[in-house]
């Protein structure tokens, strides 16, 4: 058995465990493979291990492997999300490639991203980005201005409002974690009040995500847990 495979068996056993903790079915907890930084080669482990669903947070990395896989006897099951920063000027490539977009955080972006999907793809699935803890972040919108945002991004027809997304300030302590991840499922309750198709909570990455299943994550981006950790500095 391959490293990779062994640990996305690994992972999605702590995911069992830590829904079973909490009486919650882990059917309802996708699990996202972070591959950022990662070769084509450790994907396609992962897809031989029974992964459809990936994380980029790198435009260019992001549709490179996209295109990779397009051929790939597996292209027609894989689901691509975008996770990482977004500027307008790489909104195209996200919009024509990818199938999710997580980190939506203002209505120009929306708009760009709406304005540019293909009428030829299904609406592409977006998440708003709550800034919940990390006041040094500069991505994210305060929870007091997300009823507007999402009415907005709601209203445009080549996006589908899927829910929130939340990447918290790091915090090693089990019961500070799960504070901060019961405010956002606090938040996407009250979304879902006036947007009933918003059923995604992603937030729970390898150092606190059994804290975001506890409190009703239904999307976990898991990276370093299934793919080992990230050189930056390695020619990729
Ligand atoms: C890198 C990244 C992850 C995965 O983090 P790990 O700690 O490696 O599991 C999840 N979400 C986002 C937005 C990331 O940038």
């Amino acid at each position: 058995m391959s490293t990779i495979e062994h640990n996305l068996q690994d992972v999605r056993r702590r995911i069992a465990a830590a829904a079973a903790e909490c009486g919650r079915d882990a059917k309802e907890i996708t699990l996202l493979a972070v591959s950022k930084t990662k070769p084509a080669s450790a994907l396609e482990e992962a897809m031989a291990a029974g992964q459809r669903a990936f994380g980029e947070n790198y435009v260019q990395e992001g549709v490179d492997k996209i295109r990779a896989f397009a051929a790939h006897p597996l292209a027609a099951e894989l689901v691509w999300h975008f996770i990482g920063p977004l500027q307008s000027n790489k909104s195209r490539l996200v919009a024509e490639h990818f199938a999710w977009c997580h980190t939506v955080d203002r209505l120009k972006i929306a708009t760009r991203l709406n304005e540019q999907r293909p009428a030829s793809l299904p609406p592409l699935n977006v998440l708003i980005q709550v800034n919940i803890s990390d006041e040094a972040s500069k991505a994210g919108i305060p929870l007091a201005a997300l009823p507007a945002l999402a009415d907005a991004v709601a209203a445009l027809p080549h996006l589908r409002l899927r829910g929130l997304m939340a990447i918290p300030a790091p915090e090693s302590d089990y019961a500070r974690q799960l504070a901060v991840f019961r405010e956002m499922a606090e938040a996407l309750a009250a979304l879902q009040a006036r947007h009933p198709q918003a059923d995604t909570l992603s937030m729970g990455m390898t150092d606190d995500m059994p804290a975001a299943i506890a409190a009703g994550s239904t999307m976990v981006r898991i990276g370093t847990a299934i793919f080992g950790a990230r050189d930056y500095g390695a020619p990729q």
